[in-house]
């Protein structure tokens, strides 16, 4: 081998070197061109490239022509007579052009070529083995010339070795663009996308996936899985991998961590990374579902609960009761509690819905503190509640729950301005009885909940077979209630209301005694509320009014101007169809004149709808019967309230008078009321005046009446008769 051969060979072989290294496509064309031209001596080698789409061929630029002739063989048409490369490339076979000047297919270009001193041209097709055309090989001379076989070679080889350039340059173009390709589309991929190795180390990851754990890749690239994923669900994303590292498409949900520490639900999907058959990784692609999940908990919550309080809906709490009834297998050891509020329905006409929907959530956020996690609580719309009570081995659990809830609900509410007083009436059942159906035992604690309304509500009543068991400590002395009218251990006495200014009594209020044979005198307030209760205080308080009338009479036989008497009525007993008919017959029988008479009541009488009560108080104020507001501030009723009834007289509960002297605010409290009280024509009264500065306050405030034990005791008939007319007031100058 010369020397001269050695260092072409050499040469090749840099050039296959620079293929190899993928170095730029120019370059090594330039350096086959600078090969050619060594083994063509006096060669100028023209390499173009074929464009497919337009089907033309541009000369590659290099040191050898002009720049005039490489802008002149630009996007230069192929075809039969286009010049020497043209119909080579054409034809797809070699041509060989001796004399330019005399080849017809150089027609128009003669000048171009003359002034480039181009005379002969011999141009080889670059082909693909597939017959692909790529662009033309070609050398130029500077006098007319024929190649000699080797030079043919040559040229052969050299065009081979640019085919291979061109080719080995679009693989590595195209194998670029796909894992470029690859790469955007991981990295712009909506879900997170990632690799992990064979131990679930991240090999790769994307944007999504960052965004969705809160880690960068840094921080995840290379570590394990785990770190990703709530402890408690390790185990189970472990074996899913496992899964699919064994060579199986997973998909998976679990709790992963986000790097602010919230938690939130992923969904993936994992595959085995297989490469010539054999699992190199895992594949998967993830996406948070948490709003999903929270949409889909919403929808079950929403289904199952009343949206107003959040307890469960009639639905769900029919479903526990079945499932409970089955647990229990007939124990009896599940109770069901039914329970309504008592007239709700006047605070839905009073102050309004959004007031009831306040008094309803408060409700049930004590029912659930009061009946504890284990009481299963639902409302089934409007005022009604139900209750189960799970595993309860006494009866008496379930009666102190039940004294438990009415004791909470009656502590007031405050909504917005109002103070809103509300009790309950419950029914329970127990399925201790043997039950054709579960709907029996709702039925059931149904009939408990009516007796227990008939009782004068704010109780409860349990339901066992058709009697029904009272609650125990009110049992004896509701049983001695119930002798006391018969044997006549009740008495009334009289506490006089004296003019504010002169003195003078205006009228007396009856009030009830209870003289028990054993325990002495009972409170009014002990057994006035349980004889409500229990609806004992229907007959109780019609014998006070014919009492409290018949006295009246008498002690007014002695008097010029007839004194008015004042008598309590219990809302029960006032809201009964049969009370004006009562009223009519006492009247009727003591001979009471109706403008004698006057009604106490409390604002409680409101709660079974204002507009009944209303029309009541119409009739007896046509009658001649006056109906005074007693308590006045400590129920629900607002002041706007006292517009629409018919009342000519509020009673300033006790509680007031107490703290007017000592607490301004409760003194604004009450001058308001005396100042509206007036504006709307009705008279003031203030109850329980015990010292002289209660009633000069009041006197000061023009309050009209007063009563209290400063004046006078409630005393009986006998001593009001000797009480003189004019009761010691100081006069406020
Ligand atoms: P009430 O209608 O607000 O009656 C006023 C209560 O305050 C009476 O208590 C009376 O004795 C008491 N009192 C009057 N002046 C003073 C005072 O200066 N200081 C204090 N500490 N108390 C004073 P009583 O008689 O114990 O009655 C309590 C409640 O029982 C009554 O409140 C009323 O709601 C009810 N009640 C009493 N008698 C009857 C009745 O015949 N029928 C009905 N349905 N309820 C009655
Ligand atoms: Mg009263
Ligand atoms: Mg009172």
């Amino acid at each position: 081998m010369s020397d001269i051969d050695y260092l072409l060979l050499e040469a090749q072989q840099n050039i296959h070197e620079l293929i190899a290294e993928q170095k730029p496509l120019e370059q090594i064309l330039e350096a086959i061109a600078d090969w050619a031209s060594h083994m063509m001596p006096g060669s100028l080698v023209s390499i173009m490239r074929f464009n497919p789409q337009t089907d033309t061929l541009s000369l590659m630029p290099g040191r050898r022509f002009s720049d005039r002739f490489v802008e002149s063989m630009q996007n230069f048409p192929i075809g039969d007579g286009q010049g020497t490369c043209g119909t080579a490339a054409f034809t797809r076979q070699w041509v060989i052009t001796e004399n330019i000047q005399k080849d017809s297919r150089w027609d128009g270009l003669h000048d171009l070529a003359e002034a480039e001193s181009l005379r002969a041209c011999w141009s080889m097709p670059i082909l693909t083995s597939k017959g692909e055309l790529l662009g033309t090989f070609a050398t130029y001379y500077r006098a007319p010339a024929n190649p000699t076989a080797e030079a043919q070679r040559s040229l052969a080889r050299s065009t081979a070795l640019v085919a291979l350039a061109i080719l080995r340059n679009r693989d590595a173009e195209n194998l670029l663009s796909l894992a470029e390709w690859y790469q955007a589309l991981l990295t712009n991929h909506p879900d997170g996308v990632y690799t992990f190795d064979l131990e679930g180390h991240f090999q790769s990851c994307n944007r999504a996936l960052e965004d969705i754990t809160g880690f960068s890749a840094d921080q995840m690239l290379g570590r394990h899985f785990d770190f990703l994923i709530e402890p408690d669900d390790r185990a189970q994303t472990q074996a899913a991998f496992n899964r699919a590292r064994s060579g199986e498409a997973i998909a998976h949900e679990m709790m992963g961590t986000h790097a602010t520490g919230r938690l939130y639900y992923l969904q993936t999907v994992a595959f085995p990374v297989m490469i010539r058959g054999e699992v190199v990784g895992v594949y998967g692609i993830c996406r948070d579902i948490t709003r999903q999940k929270d949409q889909e908990a919403q929808i079950i919550y929403q289904r199952n609960h009343d949206l107003l309080t959040g307890l469960l809906n009639q639905a769900a709490f029919q479903e526990v009761l079945c499932h409970s009834l089955t647990a229990d297998g007939g124990a009896g050891t599940l109770a069901t509690m039914h329970l309504n509020l008592d007239g709700f329905r006047a605070i839905n006409e009073g102050p309004g819905h959004p007031t009831g929907d306040e008094v309803l959530k408060v409700v049930a956020s004590r029912l659930k503190n009061l009946a504890g996690p284990d009481v299963t609580l639902a409302r089934l719309g409007s005022d009604e509640f139900r209750l189960l009570v799970p595993g309860f081995t006494d009866r008496d659990e379930v009666i102190q729950l039940a004294e438990r809830l009415l004791a909470g609900l009656a502590e007031p509410i405050e909504v917005d301005d109002h103070k809103v007083q509300i009790s309950a009436s419950i029914g329970i059942a127990c399925n201790g009885t043997q039950l054709n159906a579960p709907y029996q035992l709702q039925q059931f604690a149904d009939l408990a909940l009516d007796r227990a309304k008939r009782q004068g509500r704010n109780t409860w009543q349990w339901y066992s077979g058709p009697k029904v068991e009272r609650s125990r400590h009110s049992v004896a002395l509701r049983q001695d209630l119930h002798t006391a009218l018969e044997e006549d251990q009740f008495e009334i006495h009289y506490q006089p209301l004296v003019d504010a200014v002169t003195g003078r009594m205006r009228s007396v209020e009856a009030l009830v005694r209870w003289h028990h044979p054993s325990r002495g005198m009972v409170s009014p307030g002990e057994f006035i509320p349980l004889a409500e209760q229990t609806g004992q205080i229907v007959p109780l308080g019609l014998w006070i009014l014919r009492q409290a009338c018949t006295d009246i009479v008498d002690f007014n036989a002695q008097r010029e101007r007839g004194l008015r008497v004042a008598v309590n009525i219990s809302s029960l007993q006032f809201i009964r169809d049969s009370f004006l008919d009562d009223v009519r017959q006492v009247l009727k029988e003591t001979g009471l004149p109706p403008q004698l008479l006057e009604f106490e009541v409390t604002e409680s009488v409101l709660l079974d709808g204002a507009e009944a009560v209303i029309e009541l108080m119409q009739t007896l104020k046509t009658m001649g019967i006056r109906v005074a507001l007693d308590d006045f501030g400590t129920g629900f009723s607002s002041l706007s309230y006292l517009r629409d009834l018919p009342t000519h007289k509020v009673k300033l509960d006790r509680s007031f008078v107490q703290e007017v002297a000592t607490d301004h605010r409760m003194a604004a409290i009450v001058q308001g009321v005396i100042t509206m009280a007036h504006h709307m024509d009705m008279m003031v009264v203030a109850e329980g005046i015990e010292t002289r500065a209660q009633q000069e306050d009041l006197a000061h405030r023009h309050c009209d009446i007063l009563q209290g034990y400063l004046f006078a005791r409630p005393m009986p008939l006998a001593e009001l008769k000797k009480l003189p007319e004019l009761l010691p007031v100081d006069h406020p100058e």
